[in-house]
């Protein structure tokens, strides 16, 4: 995460003269190291000299805006900056701008202030300033108001930077598609012209041809390669080897053909696996653990979704993956769901060492598929849906409690998660259903709702949420006002 780059921003302006102005070039440089040496700031905050007129801030924004690196920018107004010398540049400024309303001291020097500091030290009269002119400009923007050496303070400045990385990586995500949706599944389809305006996502078609005649080019020696390296990472817990080398072959392949046009993601669908002895199983699932992007049954929005939230996550370890509401266990006062895939759940949500297994499938008509099965982790997580309405992307959160198996399930031979959604099943899924949720969604334990619904913000995509405080009658207005919102700015 360190290589994502986030421009310090200091406002002010030349009639506060140079020795004022070094001091808070100094000040703001103490405070880069503080935020670069916090362990809940995972990306590098970058010192820039202050900034005291409209070509300084023009030309920063400017290099903002075409580094590649650079995931957002911090603005903060040490002193008075007067706002219209922003105008121009931060209504251009193509990167998620936070801004901070800090000061570099702590406390008021009760024996020792005086004017002078009063004037450097003016960030509760400048950050209004700034804020103002955000404001009037309609911009996108996240404010956080603390001091900056606070960890709370800092853990909101190291959660949002995460979104932004995010919004910056989605912007140039490819999703390689094999095949189309299944044939007449309403959810999984969309507008991949919109999702490109908004989420920047390059959404690509491959026929299943495309893939077996990758596959038939790999050699044994890959598959042999990928053979050990899934020895290391799973038990190997079946006699049909064959099979599980066919998942190998499948695996190389595809990783073949994202690599080589630039892919972070991709699905599958099991109604299209002509000349493919399996449907993909463990080669979906090793490529997720590895950070690609899945989702299956032509679901390319929840594949998407599923690399940019894997980035997001980057150097975290809960897991963060594609998931399915399978089955629902409505013994009262003990509602859960248990969510689940054909096959395809990622080994990052193992709570235990995944085995490799081989079991006949119920549907597709293929050979038995080799798979991970694992029981997963628990604890507090969130789940993720991306819907096209026709006229708006909207994405649904959901807080959950991932809870642990209260028994064997010995005939379920896929990988598993059950959760307790909030703020019950029935209300959380009378919600989910109401805003048009999908069976698919992301599930993570590593990244927050607030992290998701400034992801949608900053994406220009509508934010829904359903958590503890959800009660329906409210909810129902939301989703009514929103609509009638979306009408008014089209
Ligand atoms: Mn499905």
């Amino acid at each position: 995460m360190k290589k994502y780059l986030f421009y310090f921003l200091v406002g002010s302006q030349n009639l506060y003269g140079e020795e004022t102005l070094r001091q808070v070039n100094k000040n703001a440089e103490i405070m880069v190291k503080g935020f670069n040496s916090s362990p809940v700031i995972p990306c590098t905050v970058l010192f820039k000299p202050c900034l005291k007129t409209s070509a300084e801030v023009y030309a920063a924004v400017e290099q903002a805006n075409n580094d590649p690196n650079c995931a957002g920018v911090i603005c903060w107004m040490h002193t008075f900056s007067p706002s219209k010398m922003w105008i121009a540049r931060l209504s251009a400024l193509n990167k998620p701008y936070l801004h901070v309303d800090t000061q570099f001291n702590r406390d008021i020097p009760w024996d020792s202030i005086d004017m002078d500091f009063m004037n450097l030290n003016q960030s509760a009269h400048g950050d209004r300033e700034h804020g103002y002119i955000a404001a009037r400009l309609g911009l996108k923007r996240k404010v956080i108001a603390g001091h900056w050496q606070n960890e709370e303070f800092n853990r909101e400045i190291g959660s949002w930077m995460r979104a932004a990385v995010g919004a910056v990586e989605s912007k140039r995500l490819k999703i390689m598609r094999i095949s189309d949706n299944m044939r007449e599944v309403a959810v999984t389809e969309g507008d991949k012209i919109e999702a490109q305006i908004k989420l920047g996502w390059q959404v690509d078609h491959y026929g299943i041809g495309d893939l077996v005649e990758t596959l038939n080019e790999v050699t044994e020696e890959e598959t042999d390669r990928k053979m050990d390296e899934y020895r290391s990472y799973y038990t190997m817990d079946t006699d049909n080897i064959e099979a599980v080398r066919y998942q190998a072959k499948v695996q190389v392949a595809i990783k073949k053909m994202m690599d080589k046009g630039g892919y972070g993601a991709f699905h599958t669908n099991f109604e299209d696996l002509h000349g493919l002895k399996q449907l993909p199983g463990l080669a979906s699932q090793d490529l997720s653990r590895l950070g690609y992007g899945f989702a299956a049954e032509g679901d390319w929005k929840t594949a998407g979704l599923s690399r940019t939230m894997k980035l997001m996550a980057g150097g975290l370890n809960g897991g963060t993956a594609f998931m399915e509401d399978y089955t629902y266990h409505f013994e009262p006062g003990n509602e859960m769901i248990l969510g689940a895939h054909m096959l395809e759940v990622c080994p990052c949500l193992a709570a235990e060492k995944p085995k490799i297994q081989v079991h006949p499938l119920g549907i597709g008509g293929k050979e038995p598929p080799a798979r991970a099965v694992f029981e997963a982790k628990t604890g507090k997580a969130i789940v993720v849906s991306l819907v096209d309405m026709g006229n708006r992307l909207r994405m649904i959160v959901n807080k959950i409690e991932c809870v642990k198996q209260p028994k064997a399930m010995p005939k379920l031979p896929v990988a598993g998660v059950l959760w307790k959604p909030e703020p019950n099943l029935k209300t959380s899924a009378e919600a989910w259903i109401l805003a048009g949720g999908a069976h698919h969604s992301v599930l993570s334990f590593d990244i927050s709702a607030e992290q998701m619904a400034d992801f949608a913000e900053m994406t220009g995509i509508e934010f829904i949420l359903i958590d503890e405080k959800t009660e329906i009658p409210a909810f129902r207005r939301e989703l009514f006002y929103n609509d009638v919102a979306r009408k008014l700015m089209d």
